[in-house]
């Protein structure tokens, strides 16, 4: 019996359905694409690629170049079709509402800063001064096959870190880019990297943890909180 599948075209069927069909139907299981391909013939939905990334807590398995080697940073590798969310009682598989109170409870455990950045909501980027940090929420391991909603599972990160650590984003540096800028460090500037890598996010001082608390006070308290480090630090600042 022939299967009828919908068409991918149809914008009715919303965007992850058709990014799912499309890869199902056009690309399939073991074949290699990429972002451009994606783009292109799903042009009329805007980040699509995260529409792709949706599907992978429905079982779908999409590898990039981080996860393989053989792969450009453009490509991406169809490794499994996941549920098939064009089906009747299948379309929200794998799309989990997280509760505002587990989202309060995220944010506040990470300080409502990005845990892989520091950064905190509406701090504007180092190196990217215009565009402000928007804190989302993100999974402990973004390739868990069927990542849950549950507490232990989440951390809180900037958008742009979400994007990253999905990794199908464009790539800002070059490792060699990366590699000239940690050079440069000082050793101990180097060691403090060393130990961020090794625990996959940065570590904040007691300075910025106390910086993190303070951001999340109104303005009048903060007001008063830097009159008073300012007295005690005596009128110009500068320590005694
Ligand atoms: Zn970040």
């Amino acid at each position: 019996m022939d299967v009828v599948w919908p068409d991918w075209r149809d914008p009715k069927l919303g965007a992850r359905i058709r990014v799912a069909l499309w890869l199902h139907g056009e690309i399939g299981e073991g074949r290699r694409f990429n972002k451009q391909q994606l783009r292109k013939a799903i042009p009329d939905v805007e980040q699509v690629d995260r529409r792709m990334r949706d599907l992978r807590p429905a079982g779908w398995v999409i590898k990039t170049y981080r996860d393989m080697a053989a792969l450009s940073p453009d490509e991406l590798y169809l490794e499994k079709v996941g549920t098939h969310v064009w089906e009747p009682g299948q379309r929200s598989a794998g799309l989990r509402s997280i509760s505002g109170k587990v989202r309060r409870q995220v944010m506040e455990h990470d300080l409502h800063r990005c845990v892989r950045c520091g950064i905190s909501a509406g701090e504007a980027y180092p190196d990217d001064p215009d565009s402000t940090a928007r804190l989302t929420l993100g999974h402990v391991n973004p390739h868990k096959h069927g990542s849950t909603a549950r507490l232990e599972d989440l951390v809180t990160e900037c958008a742009r870190c979400n994007e990253t650590a999905q990794h199908l984003t464009g790539v800002q540096l070059s490792p060699e880019q990366i590699w000239d800028r940690i050079k440069e460090l000082s050793r101990k500037e180097k060691q403090k990297l060393l130990s961020w890598m090794a625990v996959g996010h940065r570590s904040l001082s007691d300075t910025e943890q106390v910086w993190s608390r303070y951001r999340q006070l109104p303005a009048v308290h903060r007001e008063s909180l830097q009159k008073k480090l300012g007295l005690l630090l005596g009128a110009d600042g500068s320590d005694s």
